[in-house]
């Protein structure tokens, strides 16, 4: 795959120089140099290991610095960086205009696509580089790369939601925090990391959409649990999200909270409990039937499953032979 790419690549990667010098060299520079540093708190130190650039206001920087010949402008289409004019077929002008650049790598390093963030309130908040020949955003995760690099021992994975979240902690010394895309966690992203490290923390913002990625994140996790590997939430405080609760609190206590993180049973059983309806014994069965209805994705082999049947029959009181049959039944009458 990148073999065949390796011309898309080689205009990533220039893509990423150009902005990355416009950060340090445009006459306007200062309006994004403020903006990561007085607004966001970045060092500039942490701006370069994450290679971070900027985008300036105009249809055709990039394109007339990196697109010069009918090639590379063909190269950038490709890899999303351009996008060509409605009613002037083969014109093209810059996707990324005005904006704080993130370049996205892969595990390898190399720069398959970008994320831009405006200034100030413009939408989209966030722009993102289209899906293309190198970059499916359903299977990375940024900061992976530099969390490989960056990080002595690299035992657990933080999962949060946004660039920024990944860019500070990085800069408050936890350099382990990769983030999704604009996507909700899925089972790849657990399979990939579990390859890494037997740890996978889902830290996502302490707002509704947060506790909702979290419980898809729980559900994503289940097929590809193995023993011996963990995955644990954290729940952060209503309005917070990593980056601004470790600017407020610090590392010392991201640490702790990181420590305390719920086990992914207890959020499981916690979900059953919270979509039960009905009062009573009533309930009780429903609460039951929720939590096996997560218990059985678990694959049948894991000793982990057999532990949290177990953990649901003392709960609930049914026998554990019983908890697998009923829902096994139930199933089978609505397929
Ligand atoms: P910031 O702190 O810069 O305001 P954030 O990361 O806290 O940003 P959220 O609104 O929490 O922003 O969104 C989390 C992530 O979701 C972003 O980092 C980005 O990857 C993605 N995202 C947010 N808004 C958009 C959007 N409009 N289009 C695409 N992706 C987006
Ligand atoms: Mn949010
Ligand atoms: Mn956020
Ligand atoms: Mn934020």
């Amino acid at each position: 795959r990148y073999e065949q790419n390796a011309e898309l690549l080689k205009r990533l990667s220039e893509s990423s120089q150009f902005y990355q010098q416009q950060l340090t060299q445009h006459p306007d520079k200062k309006k994004a140099t403020d903006y990561l540093s007085k607004d966001r708190g970045l060092s500039g130190q942490i701006a370069k290991v994450f290679g971070l650039g900027y985008a300036p206001p105009g249809w055709d920087n990039l394109f007339k610095k990196v697109g010069t010949r009918a090639e590379s402008q063909e190269q950038l289409f490709l890899g999303g960086m351009l996008i060509e004019k409605k009613d002037q077929p083969g014109h093209y002008y810059d996707r990324f205009r005005d904006r704080i650049i993130f370049p996205i790598r892969d595990s390898r390093g190399r720069v398959i696509a970008f994320g831009g963030r405006a200034f100030g309130d413009e939408k989209p908040k966030y722009l993102n580089s289209p899906e293309t020949p190198v970059f499916q955003k359903s299977q990375e995760l940024y900061g992976l790369f530099e969390a490989k690099q960056n990080t002595p021992v690299l035992d657990q994975i933080i999962v949060v939601e946004g660039y920024m979240d990944v860019i500070v902690l990085a800069q408050h010394g936890i350099t382990n925090a990769v983030a999704t895309l604009g996507t909700s966690v899925n089972s790849q992203h657990i399979r990939k990391l579990f390859k890494l490290v037997s740890k996978v923390v889902l830290c996502f913002d302490g707002d509704k959409a947060g506790r909702a990625a979290a419980i898809r994140g729980l559900e994503a996790s289940l097929p590809v649990m193995q023993d011996e590997k963990q995955v644990r939430f954290l729940f952060l405080p209503e309005g917070e999200d990593p980056d601004s609760l470790v600017r407020k609190e610090g590392k010392e206590a991201f640490n702790h909270r990181l420590e305390d993180a719920s086990s992914l049973s207890h959020v499981l059983f916690d979900h059953a409990r919270n979509q039960v309806t009905l009062g009573d014994e009533e309930g009780e069965a429903q609460f039951a039937r929720n939590a096996m209805e997560m218990i059985r994705d678990i694959p049948k082999e894991l000793t982990f499953r057999s532990v949290l049947i177990r953990q649901l029959s003392d709960q609930s009181g049914i026998d554990s032979e019983t908890l697998s049959n009923t829902v096994f039944k139930a199933r089978r009458q609505y397929t």
